[in-house]
């Protein structure tokens, strides 16, 4: 079984929504906030925090993993919601810290890897969420299959991790469920 045949299989699957990465900025007139990057949210759960921070809303949002920032002072002039652009790659999948959806963001080698593991862990790939996430870590490393390689930019250490990282990805294909869950 190719892996191109099977991410055009996953494409018509059920899979849950993934959405694009933002988090929220402020700066409290002294430097920027260190808490800045740690919190990456769904539109939707950044602009709910947003509201209560700055005082639209009364309502304090509850965060599914992790306390929502606890700035002070907040105002629309000090505070802002910002939409990562994908230049950065992250070593894990990142989920929104409030409401759990899946984040599209590029994954390092080690995320990859991180993500093959938790799939080799696990007896089926059934779930629209976990249909999504294996989707997305094929789209990562489906380039190998092609071998599409950008030899200026990769070294003979990093093509053999890349094929590496793709006959994993490759032996865990037989374990994705076909039928409609
Ligand atoms: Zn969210």
């Amino acid at each position: 079984m190719k892996m191109t045949d099977t991410i055009e299989q996953l494409n018509g699957m059920e899979l849950a929504e993934v959405y694009d990465l933002h988090w929220l900025y402020h700066h409290d007139g002294r430097g920027y906030d260190s808490h800045d990057d740690e919190f990456n949210y769904c539109y939707d759960c950044a602009n709910t925090i947003y509201n209560f921070l700055i005082g639209i809303t009364i309502e304090k949002p509850g965060a599914k993993y992790l306390e929502i920032p606890d700035w002070n002072d907040c105002t629309e002039k000090n505070t802002a919601i910002k939409e990562d652009w994908g230049h950065h790659a992250y070593d894990t999948r990142q989920f929104c810290y409030l409401c759990g959806c899946i984040l599209d963001v590029p994954l390092t080698n080690d995320g990859i890897e991180s993500e093959l593991d938790h799939f080799e862990s696990i007896e089926e790939i059934k779930s629209p969420e976990d249909k999504r996430l294996f989707l997305e870590v094929l789209r990562e490393i489906e380039y190998v299959e092609s071998e599409n390689f950008t030899f200026e930019f990769m070294t003979t250490d990093e093509i053999e991790e890349a094929n590496q990282l793709y006959k994993r990805a490759l032996d865990l294909l037989p374990k994705l469920n076909k039928a409609a869950v």
